[in-house]
Protein backbone atom coordinates (compact mmCIF):
# COMPACT_ATOMS: atom_id res chain seq x y z
CA UNK A 1 0.00 0.00 0.00
CA UNK A 2 1.38 3.36 -0.76
CA UNK A 3 1.57 6.06 2.29
CA UNK A 4 -1.31 8.59 2.59
CA UNK A 5 0.44 10.74 4.24
CA UNK A 6 1.90 12.64 1.50
CA UNK A 7 3.32 15.62 0.92
CA UNK A 8 0.44 17.31 -0.34
CA UNK A 9 -1.47 15.64 3.00
CA UNK A 10 1.36 16.68 5.44
CA UNK A 11 1.40 20.53 4.87
CA UNK A 12 -2.54 20.76 6.02
CA UNK A 13 -3.42 19.76 9.27
CA UNK A 14 -7.05 19.57 8.79
CA UNK A 15 -5.97 17.46 5.39
CA UNK A 16 -3.90 15.33 7.83
CA UNK A 17 -6.71 15.16 10.50
CA UNK A 18 -8.75 13.30 7.98
CA UNK A 19 -6.06 11.27 6.64
CA UNK A 20 -5.21 9.88 10.09
CA UNK A 21 -8.27 9.06 10.98
CA UNK A 22 -8.91 6.89 8.06
CA UNK A 23 -6.06 4.58 8.92
CA UNK A 24 -7.67 2.56 11.87
CA UNK A 25 -5.64 2.18 14.25
CA UNK A 26 -7.85 0.53 17.84
CA UNK A 27 -5.08 -0.12 20.44
CA UNK A 28 -2.61 -3.17 20.19
CA UNK A 29 -3.36 -2.24 16.26
CA UNK A 30 -1.02 0.03 15.52
CA UNK A 31 1.19 -0.99 12.86
CA UNK A 32 0.28 0.35 9.81
CA UNK A 33 -0.28 4.07 11.35
CA UNK A 34 3.12 3.67 13.10
CA UNK A 35 4.76 2.33 9.88
CA UNK A 36 3.06 5.23 8.04
CA UNK A 37 4.16 7.86 10.22
CA UNK A 38 7.88 6.31 10.59
CA UNK A 39 8.23 6.19 7.02
CA UNK A 40 7.54 9.75 6.62
CA UNK A 41 9.92 11.17 9.56
CA UNK A 42 12.49 9.26 8.31
CA UNK A 43 12.44 11.26 4.62
CA UNK A 44 12.84 14.98 6.81
CA UNK A 45 16.16 15.27 6.47
CA UNK A 46 16.56 17.64 9.83
CA UNK A 47 15.23 14.58 11.63
CA UNK A 48 16.60 11.82 13.29
CA UNK A 49 14.21 9.49 13.47
CA UNK A 50 13.58 6.06 15.97
CA UNK A 51 10.65 3.57 16.65
CA UNK A 52 10.45 1.05 19.60
CA UNK A 53 7.66 -1.20 18.80
CA UNK A 54 4.67 0.92 17.72
CA UNK A 55 6.25 4.20 18.90
CA UNK A 56 8.18 6.61 16.66
CA UNK A 57 10.64 9.47 17.89
CA UNK A 58 11.92 11.95 15.52
CA UNK A 59 14.14 14.86 17.07
CA UNK A 60 15.63 17.80 15.77
CA UNK A 61 19.27 18.23 17.19
CA UNK A 62 20.18 21.94 16.11
CA UNK A 63 22.09 22.91 19.37
CA UNK A 64 19.11 25.21 20.47
CA UNK A 65 19.35 26.23 24.76
CA UNK A 66 16.15 24.83 25.22
CA UNK A 67 14.13 21.07 24.27
CA UNK A 68 10.52 20.69 23.50
CA UNK A 69 8.53 17.53 23.40
CA UNK A 70 5.54 16.92 21.50
CA UNK A 71 3.90 14.14 21.79
CA UNK A 72 0.23 12.29 21.03
CA UNK A 73 -1.15 8.41 21.09
CA UNK A 74 -1.97 7.03 17.79
CA UNK A 75 -4.39 4.71 19.31
CA UNK A 76 -8.14 5.29 19.70
CA UNK A 77 -10.87 3.44 21.03
CA UNK A 78 -12.73 0.84 19.45
CA UNK A 79 -14.64 1.39 16.21
CA UNK A 80 -18.45 2.62 17.04
CA UNK A 81 -19.34 2.58 13.38
CA UNK A 82 -17.79 5.69 13.31
CA UNK A 83 -15.15 5.14 10.25
CA UNK A 84 -13.84 6.33 7.70
CA UNK A 85 -14.00 10.26 8.32
CA UNK A 86 -16.97 12.46 7.07
CA UNK A 87 -16.98 15.83 6.79
CA UNK A 88 -20.43 17.52 7.74
CA UNK A 89 -20.04 22.15 7.63
CA UNK A 90 -16.74 22.61 9.65
CA UNK A 91 -16.51 19.48 11.74
CA UNK A 92 -14.81 16.15 10.84
CA UNK A 93 -16.41 12.77 12.31
CA UNK A 94 -14.56 9.79 13.12
CA UNK A 95 -12.78 7.71 15.55
CA UNK A 96 -10.39 9.47 17.04
CA UNK A 97 -11.07 12.51 15.46
CA UNK A 98 -10.79 14.77 18.77
CA UNK A 99 -8.73 12.26 20.87
CA UNK A 100 -6.58 12.60 19.33
CA UNK A 101 -5.91 12.36 15.48
CA UNK A 102 -6.49 16.38 15.19
CA UNK A 103 -3.88 16.53 18.14
CA UNK A 104 -1.48 13.99 16.57
CA UNK A 105 -1.83 15.77 12.64
CA UNK A 106 -1.03 19.25 14.89
CA UNK A 107 3.08 17.40 15.97
CA UNK A 108 3.26 15.53 12.28
CA UNK A 109 2.62 18.78 10.20
CA UNK A 110 4.95 21.12 12.28
CA UNK A 111 7.53 18.29 12.19
CA UNK A 112 6.98 18.17 8.36
CA UNK A 113 7.27 22.09 7.64
CA UNK A 114 9.26 23.44 10.32
CA UNK A 115 13.43 23.09 9.70
CA UNK A 116 14.47 26.03 11.88
CA UNK A 117 12.09 26.12 15.43
CA UNK A 118 13.36 27.87 17.93
CA UNK A 119 13.59 25.11 20.49
CA UNK A 120 15.21 21.34 19.91
CA UNK A 121 11.97 19.27 19.27
CA UNK A 122 11.32 15.64 20.34
CA UNK A 123 8.26 14.73 18.33
CA UNK A 124 6.84 11.34 20.24
CA UNK A 125 3.62 9.59 18.45
CA UNK A 126 3.25 6.04 20.91
CA UNK A 127 1.13 3.44 20.88
CA UNK A 128 -1.86 2.15 23.31
CA UNK A 129 -2.64 5.76 25.41
CA UNK A 130 -6.56 4.31 25.70
CA UNK A 131 -5.52 0.46 27.46
CA UNK A 132 -3.83 -0.85 29.99
CA UNK A 133 -1.02 0.92 31.20
CA UNK A 134 1.70 -1.39 31.07
CA UNK A 135 1.44 -1.69 27.30
CA UNK A 136 1.42 2.42 27.50
CA UNK A 137 4.09 3.36 24.39
CA UNK A 138 5.25 6.25 26.54
CA UNK A 139 5.85 3.73 29.55
CA UNK A 140 7.79 1.26 27.53
CA UNK A 141 9.95 4.57 26.04
CA UNK A 142 10.50 5.46 29.42
CA UNK A 143 12.16 1.97 30.32
CA UNK A 144 13.83 1.26 27.20
CA UNK A 145 15.09 4.59 25.94
CA UNK A 146 14.29 6.91 29.09
CA UNK A 147 16.42 9.77 26.87
CA UNK A 148 13.87 9.93 24.42
CA UNK A 149 12.01 11.81 26.88
CA UNK A 150 14.09 14.80 28.34
CA UNK A 151 13.36 17.91 27.48
CA UNK A 152 12.53 21.47 29.60
CA UNK A 153 9.35 20.99 28.49
CA UNK A 154 6.17 19.00 26.88
CA UNK A 155 3.08 19.30 25.12
CA UNK A 156 0.51 16.74 24.76
CA UNK A 157 -1.80 17.01 22.28
CA UNK A 158 -4.47 15.61 23.90
CA UNK A 159 -8.28 17.35 23.23
CA UNK A 160 -8.55 20.14 25.81
CA UNK A 161 -10.63 22.38 22.86
CA UNK A 162 -7.78 24.73 22.38
CA UNK A 163 -7.55 26.02 26.02
CA UNK A 164 -4.10 24.51 28.33
CA UNK A 165 -4.96 22.50 31.02
CA UNK A 166 -1.85 22.13 33.10
CA UNK A 167 -1.15 19.58 35.42
CA UNK A 168 -3.39 16.87 36.34
CA UNK A 169 -4.78 15.02 39.13
CA UNK A 170 -3.63 11.56 40.98
CA UNK A 171 -6.22 8.91 41.09
CA UNK A 172 -5.86 5.98 43.84
CA UNK A 173 -8.32 3.27 44.00
CA UNK A 174 -8.95 1.68 47.50
CA UNK A 175 -10.77 -0.93 48.67
CA UNK A 176 -12.13 -0.62 52.55
CA UNK A 177 -13.72 -3.50 53.95
CA UNK A 178 -15.39 -4.32 57.08
CA UNK A 179 -15.41 -8.21 58.29
CA UNK A 180 -18.30 -9.98 60.47
CA UNK A 181 -19.28 -13.64 61.14
CA UNK A 182 -21.28 -15.73 59.25
CA UNK A 183 -24.44 -17.69 60.76
CA UNK A 184 -27.65 -18.51 59.72
CA UNK A 185 -30.16 -15.53 59.10
CA UNK A 186 -32.74 -17.81 60.97
CA UNK A 187 -30.01 -17.28 64.07
CA UNK A 188 -28.97 -14.08 62.81
CA UNK A 189 -27.56 -13.42 66.77
CA UNK A 190 -24.94 -15.73 66.78
CA UNK A 191 -23.43 -13.93 63.54
CA UNK A 192 -21.66 -10.01 62.62
CA UNK A 193 -23.39 -8.65 59.36
CA UNK A 194 -20.25 -7.07 57.71
CA UNK A 195 -22.56 -5.26 55.51
CA UNK A 196 -24.63 -3.58 58.02
CA UNK A 197 -21.00 -2.41 58.86
CA UNK A 198 -20.48 -0.80 55.40
CA UNK A 199 -23.48 1.54 56.57
CA UNK A 200 -20.24 3.88 58.41
CA UNK A 201 -18.33 3.43 55.47
CA UNK A 202 -21.35 5.06 53.32
CA UNK A 203 -21.63 7.63 56.10
CA UNK A 204 -18.02 9.17 55.94
CA UNK A 205 -18.25 9.11 51.86
CA UNK A 206 -21.67 11.08 52.27
CA UNK A 207 -20.11 14.03 55.42
CA UNK A 208 -16.94 13.91 53.05
CA UNK A 209 -16.11 17.84 51.85
CA UNK A 210 -13.70 17.66 49.42
CA UNK A 211 -10.90 19.83 49.06
CA UNK A 212 -10.26 22.61 46.11
CA UNK A 213 -7.23 23.41 45.55
CA UNK A 214 -5.15 26.75 43.88
CA UNK A 215 -2.27 26.08 41.53
CA UNK A 216 -0.37 28.78 39.60
CA UNK A 217 -3.59 29.72 39.22
CA UNK A 218 -5.29 26.66 38.05
CA UNK A 219 -8.55 25.26 39.99
CA UNK A 220 -8.12 21.27 41.39
CA UNK A 221 -11.47 19.90 42.48
CA UNK A 222 -10.99 16.89 44.60
CA UNK A 223 -13.50 13.86 44.80
CA UNK A 224 -13.95 10.76 46.77
CA UNK A 225 -16.37 8.68 45.88
CA UNK A 226 -17.39 4.70 45.92
CA UNK A 227 -17.24 3.09 42.75
CA UNK A 228 -18.49 -0.50 43.65
CA UNK A 229 -19.62 -2.32 46.31
CA UNK A 230 -19.36 -6.32 47.10
CA UNK A 231 -20.80 -8.96 49.67
CA UNK A 232 -23.32 -11.21 50.26
CA UNK A 233 -22.88 -14.76 50.41
CA UNK A 234 -26.65 -16.42 49.73
CA UNK A 235 -29.85 -15.52 51.06
CA UNK A 236 -29.79 -17.31 53.90
CA UNK A 237 -26.78 -16.57 55.46
CA UNK A 238 -25.25 -13.62 57.76
CA UNK A 239 -22.61 -12.14 55.22
CA UNK A 240 -19.05 -12.09 56.72
CA UNK A 241 -16.95 -9.58 54.71
CA UNK A 242 -18.09 -6.38 52.67
CA UNK A 243 -15.58 -4.11 50.31
CA UNK A 244 -16.39 -0.46 49.29
CA UNK A 245 -14.37 0.41 46.54
CA UNK A 246 -13.30 3.92 46.98
CA UNK A 247 -11.71 6.37 44.40
CA UNK A 248 -9.79 9.67 45.32
CA UNK A 249 -9.04 11.94 42.78
CA UNK A 250 -6.45 14.48 44.56
CA UNK A 251 -4.87 17.87 43.51
CA UNK A 252 -1.69 17.06 42.66
CA UNK A 253 -0.30 19.06 45.76
CA UNK A 254 -0.33 16.07 47.43
CA UNK A 255 2.07 12.81 46.58
CA UNK A 256 0.59 9.56 46.34
CA UNK A 257 1.82 8.97 50.18
CA UNK A 258 0.12 12.04 51.07
CA UNK A 259 -3.34 10.84 49.62
CA UNK A 260 -2.97 7.08 50.87
CA UNK A 261 -2.55 8.89 54.31
CA UNK A 262 -5.62 11.14 53.95
CA UNK A 263 -7.97 7.88 53.02
CA UNK A 264 -6.76 6.47 56.26
CA UNK A 265 -7.64 8.94 58.20
CA UNK A 266 -10.97 9.43 56.10
CA UNK A 267 -11.45 5.22 56.70
CA UNK A 268 -9.81 5.39 60.69
CA UNK A 269 -10.65 2.04 61.85
CA UNK A 270 -11.46 0.04 58.78
CA UNK A 271 -8.72 -2.21 56.75
CA UNK A 272 -7.56 -0.62 53.51
CA UNK A 273 -6.39 -2.69 50.35
CA UNK A 274 -4.65 -0.11 47.60
CA UNK A 275 -5.62 -1.60 44.16
CA UNK A 276 -4.44 1.41 41.68
CA UNK A 277 -2.65 4.47 42.31
CA UNK A 278 -1.25 7.16 39.85
CA UNK A 279 0.45 10.46 40.91
CA UNK A 280 -0.92 13.59 39.82
CA UNK A 281 0.94 16.61 38.50
CA UNK A 282 2.07 20.26 39.29
CA UNK A 283 1.44 23.13 36.76
CA UNK A 284 4.49 23.53 36.42
CA UNK A 285 3.69 26.84 34.65
CA UNK A 286 7.22 28.60 35.51
CA UNK A 287 9.38 27.12 33.12
CA UNK A 288 10.78 29.44 30.66
CA UNK A 289 9.40 27.43 27.46
CA UNK A 290 6.11 26.95 29.43
CA UNK A 291 5.92 30.32 29.63
CA UNK A 292 6.56 31.23 26.42
CA UNK A 293 3.99 28.56 25.16
CA UNK A 294 1.40 30.60 27.12
CA UNK A 295 1.92 33.72 25.34
CA UNK A 296 1.89 32.40 22.33
CA UNK A 297 -1.59 30.76 23.40
CA UNK A 298 -2.94 34.05 24.76
CA UNK A 299 -5.03 32.83 27.29
CA UNK A 300 -5.22 31.74 30.98
CA UNK A 301 -4.60 28.18 31.92
CA UNK A 302 -7.15 25.95 33.49
CA UNK A 303 -6.69 22.76 35.69
CA UNK A 304 -7.00 19.16 34.06
CA UNK A 305 -9.39 17.28 36.01
CA UNK A 306 -8.93 13.73 34.74
CA UNK A 307 -5.29 11.79 34.64
CA UNK A 308 -3.09 12.16 31.80
CA UNK A 309 0.56 11.16 30.52
CA UNK A 310 1.63 14.53 31.46
CA UNK A 311 2.31 12.70 35.01
CA UNK A 312 4.56 10.63 33.51
CA UNK A 313 7.03 13.50 32.29
CA UNK A 314 6.03 15.16 35.90
CA UNK A 315 7.55 11.86 37.53
CA UNK A 316 10.98 12.67 35.08
CA UNK A 317 11.18 16.43 36.45
CA UNK A 318 9.88 17.60 33.10
CA UNK A 319 7.01 20.80 33.00
CA UNK A 320 4.12 19.29 30.45
CA UNK A 321 0.53 20.50 29.93
CA UNK A 322 -2.31 19.11 27.59
CA UNK A 323 -3.26 20.97 24.61
CA UNK A 324 -4.85 20.39 21.70
CA UNK A 325 -8.00 21.12 19.45
CA UNK A 326 -10.54 18.08 20.14
CA UNK A 327 -13.02 18.62 22.49
CA UNK A 328 -12.61 16.23 25.59
CA UNK A 329 -16.40 16.02 26.15
CA UNK A 330 -16.41 14.38 22.68
CA UNK A 331 -13.60 11.48 23.61
CA UNK A 332 -15.01 8.22 23.19
CA UNK A 333 -18.29 9.25 21.88
CA UNK A 334 -20.07 7.87 18.98
CA UNK A 335 -20.48 11.16 17.51
CA UNK A 336 -16.98 12.16 18.14
CA UNK A 337 -15.37 15.25 15.80
CA UNK A 338 -13.95 17.78 15.77
CA UNK A 339 -13.90 21.51 14.23
CA UNK A 340 -11.91 22.67 11.71
CA UNK A 341 -11.31 26.34 13.10
CA UNK A 342 -9.58 25.01 16.04
CA UNK A 343 -7.33 22.49 14.49
CA UNK A 344 -6.56 25.81 11.91
CA UNK A 345 -5.51 27.42 15.27
CA UNK A 346 -3.79 25.28 16.90
CA UNK A 347 -1.93 24.80 14.14
CA UNK A 348 -0.97 28.67 13.79
CA UNK A 349 -0.29 29.06 17.52
CA UNK A 350 1.91 26.28 17.32
CA UNK A 351 3.82 27.95 14.87
CA UNK A 352 4.06 31.04 16.55
CA UNK A 353 5.21 29.91 19.26
CA UNK A 354 7.93 27.37 17.80
CA UNK A 355 9.12 29.94 15.02
CA UNK A 356 9.85 32.72 16.94
CA UNK A 357 13.62 32.60 17.55
ZN1 LIG B 1 -6.31 10.62 24.36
Amino acid sequence: MANPLTQDVLVDPVVLTRTLIDIESVSRDEKLIADCVEDVLRQIPYLSTQRHGNTVMARTALGRDQRVVLAGHLDTVPLNENFPSTVVDDLIYGCGASDMKSGVALALHLAATLPDPGYDITYLFYESEEIESHLNGLHLVSQAYPEWLLADFAVLLEPTYGVVEAGCQGTMRVRVRTRGRRAHTARAWRGVNAIHAAGEILQRLTDYRPRTVTIDGCTFREGLNAVAIHGGVAGNVVPDECTVEVNLRFAPDRTEKQALAHVHEVFHGFELEVTDSAPGALPGLSAAAARDFLTAVGEEPSAKLGWTDVSRFAALGIPALNYGPGDPLLAHAQDEHVEIGKIRDGAATLHRWLAAY
